[in-house]
């Protein structure tokens, strides 16, 4: 690729300087225009995230001009996903709620991906990552080619990493819908896939995505200054109050009847985990109360962004219980 080919840079509806709603497949990819950095584009004036080579890495096609060729263009769009759910659909096909990094969650047919001679069948399970070549169709688009990236088969072999695996694919679709492009939850969600495979403490990258994916999303909660005075918050019992977005100081939490006093330990491995990438994260080793505790306070801020409780939640929370008899 030449050094002129480099410098494109994706333009459009879909650019993520736009805000958090905008087209999907649907009339995002279809619009978008690639330009030079310094043309007069659709979009926000500011470079996007997406350099054709990151592009070609999410699986866009990039023919050698250097421009999208057909398959981002026309009737097909190549793009990565994660299968976050499937139903069944008809006779032999099935339903898959597949979050991908530049059109959110979309809804796609697997067409016989449930008869036992489908090649697409063992790629389209639960948690694993895919590359996927999609056709456009009048109600539902369509899969039309599937190639496995990672497989991530312990989470679906193990019960408590599925169900743990299970609220990270319902905090998804809770908070995430169709033109949604956010290629850094996407890349937050593949990592936290891959680290309940593989981590000491799963439950510890579960708080850590949490945390993270509520940044990404644009509801981090404050945790540094005082949400009514504004006042750098000290090392102390302070209080947290999910209707004022954090933490609020001693003297003025105790004017809130909801605002719950929020513990020293778990105070600090919020800020920590708010601060600190994932190797210096996963490395605590947090005591067994203050996991319940960061449990708890995570949960209250999650329920009351989305007005809901998560049903995986609750099967967690049993699992757990069967565990101790
Ligand atoms: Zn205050």
């Amino acid at each position: 690729m030449t050094r002129m080919k480099k410098r494109l840079l994706y333009r459009g509806p879909s650019c993520p300087h736009l805000g958090r709603r905008h087209p999907g497949p649907r009339g995002g990819a279809r619009t978008g225009r690639w330009l030079a950095p310094t043309g007069q584009g659709t979009g926000c004036g500011k470079p996007s995230l997406f350099s054709v080579e990151s592009l070609i890495g999410r699986g866009a096609a990039v023919d050698r001009q250097g421009v999208v060729s057909e398959v981002d263009r026309g009737r097909l769009y190549r793009t990565e996903g994660l299968i976050l759910h499937r139903t069944d659909f008809g006779e032999a096909d099935r339903l898959l709620a597949v979050y991908t990094p530049r059109y959110g969650l979309l809804r796609l047919l697997a067409k016989g991906a449930r008869k036992p001679t489908s090649r697409k069948a063992g790629h389209v399970e639960p948690f694993t990552c895919v590359s996927l070549l999609v056709a456009r169709g009048r109600n539902l688009d369509i899969v039309s080619q599937v190639e496995m990236l990672e497989p991530f088969r312990r989470l679906r072999e193990n019960l408590e990493l599925a169900s743990l695996s299970y609220y990270v694919a319902e905090l998804i679709t809770g908070f995430t819908e169709e033109g949604d492009s956010n290629p850094p939850l996407f890349d937050l969600t593949v990592a936290t896939l891959s680290r309940l495979c593989g981590a000491r403490d799963p439950t510890l990258a579960l708080r850590f995505f949490e945390l993270r994916a509520l940044g990404l999303l644009g509801y981090q909660p404050q945790l540094f200054l005082c949400i009514t005075c504004q006042a750098q918050l000290e090392p102390v019992a302070n209080y947290f109050y999910p209707a004022a977005g954090g933490v609020l100081c001693p003297r003025h939490g105790e004017g809130f009847p909801d605002a719950v006093p929020l513990a020293l330990p778990t105070f600090k491995v919020l800020r920590y985990m708010q601060t600190h990438p994932w190797d210096q994260v996963g490395a605590l080793r947090i005591r067994p109360e203050t996991h319940l505790d960061l449990e708890s306070v995570l949960q209250s801020f999650i329920v009351y962004q989305l007005e809901r409780r998560l049903r995986s939640v609750d099967f967690i929370h049993r699992l757990r219980r069967e565990a101790k008899v």
